[in-house]
């Protein structure tokens, strides 16, 4: 039987950590901000962004709310960064992916300013990621780290396999676990025998975006496993991109899906407008 990491749990924490945080902050006369961009109404999207705004409500963070038509254009977009950038009172900003076809969202990535980016998107802070630097991570990896760590589960020498190379989990999942002291393989489709390199892993972190891909074979006994993907099945439920009933018997611990990553990606994103603060500030928080 695997221990179960309970993400909703984990998330809690740290999101009362942000709180008291935040209220402190306010003492000092000092408030924090995110502006939350949407364009357009994709329905996953609206869901992400309520959830976003109500996290920062039950933290004491101001939300401002800025709701865009679909037929927004570049040029309009980028004019409401300029703007949210030149603002004081503004610490992050966060525009909601995906865009609209139509509009390109690199261009608009790059143009929030490194100092309020915290979805930790910017090449800058990308950049400081990969040389050790502060600044801002991308919310989804660095709530990763934080299971792991809350969980008591060493990093330090492992063998940790990361399956997806993506911008926003798998390479910041990689660096972030060399960072750590992790021996770190990141794998992608390109990869030949999977299972094979899998196999080898104490921490496996999962983010391929193929429901119940990873089944038991690819897991080494004892394993930690950690299942990033979220779908939604045809009768109506969630579930990752690990198939939880085959993996559970051998893991030694393992995220759910619902209760796992999922709500770690909204308390980091709450960390993460502490982190605006402190940068803008140059203060510590
Ligand atoms: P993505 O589609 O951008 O990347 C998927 C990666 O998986 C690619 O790098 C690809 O090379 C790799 N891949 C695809 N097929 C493979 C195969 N057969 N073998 C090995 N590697 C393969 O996806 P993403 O944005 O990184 O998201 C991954 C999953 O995580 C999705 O299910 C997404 O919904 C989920 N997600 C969840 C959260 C959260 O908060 N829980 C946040 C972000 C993403």
């Amino acid at each position: 039987m695997a221990k179960i990491i309970d993400g909703k749990a984990i998330a809690a924490q740290v999101k009362e950590e942000v709180r008291q945080k935040v209220a402190q902050l306010a003492e000092q006369g000092v408030s924090v901000c995110l502006a939350v961009v949407q364009v357009g109404s994709d329905p996953a999207s609206s869901v992400y962004v309520r959830n976003k705004k109500k996290a920062c409500e039950a933290v004491g963070i101001k939300s401002l709310s800025y709701e865009l038509p679909e037929e927004t254009t570049q040029a309009e977009l980028l004019a409401l960064v300029d703007d949210l950038n030149a603002r004081a009172d503004v610490n992050g900003i966060l525009v909601q992916l995906p865009l609209p076809k139509g509009l390109n969202e690199e261009e608009i990535l790059d143009r929030i300013s490194p100092l309020k980016d915290v979805d930790g998107f910017h090449p800058q802070n990308v950049g400081c990621l990969s040389v050790g630097k502060p600044g801002f991570v991308s919310c989804t990896p660095a709530g990763v780290i934080q299971l792991l760590k809350r969980s008591g589960i060493a990093i330090d020498g492992q063998e940790c396999v990361v399956i997806g190379r993506s911008n926003i989990v798998g390479k910041p999942m990689g660096m972030l676990l060399l960072q750590e002291n992790g021996t770190v393989t990141v794998t992608h489709s390109h990869t030949k025998d999977l299972k094979e390199v899998t196999k080898r892993a104490d921490i496996l972190v999962v983010a391929i975006g193929k429901p119940r891909m990873i089944t038991a074979e690819y897991v080494k006994e004892g394993a930690t496993v950690i299942d990033v993907g979220i779908h939604r099945g045809g009768d109506g439920k969630l579930c990752g991109d690990v198939d939880f009933d085959s993996v559970e018997p051998v893991a030694g611990a393992i995220t759910p899906v619902p209760g796992g990553v999922g709500p770690m990606t909204i308390a980091m994103l709450m960390h993460n407008c502490l982190t605006s603060v402190a940068l803008q500030k140059k203060i510590s928080v």
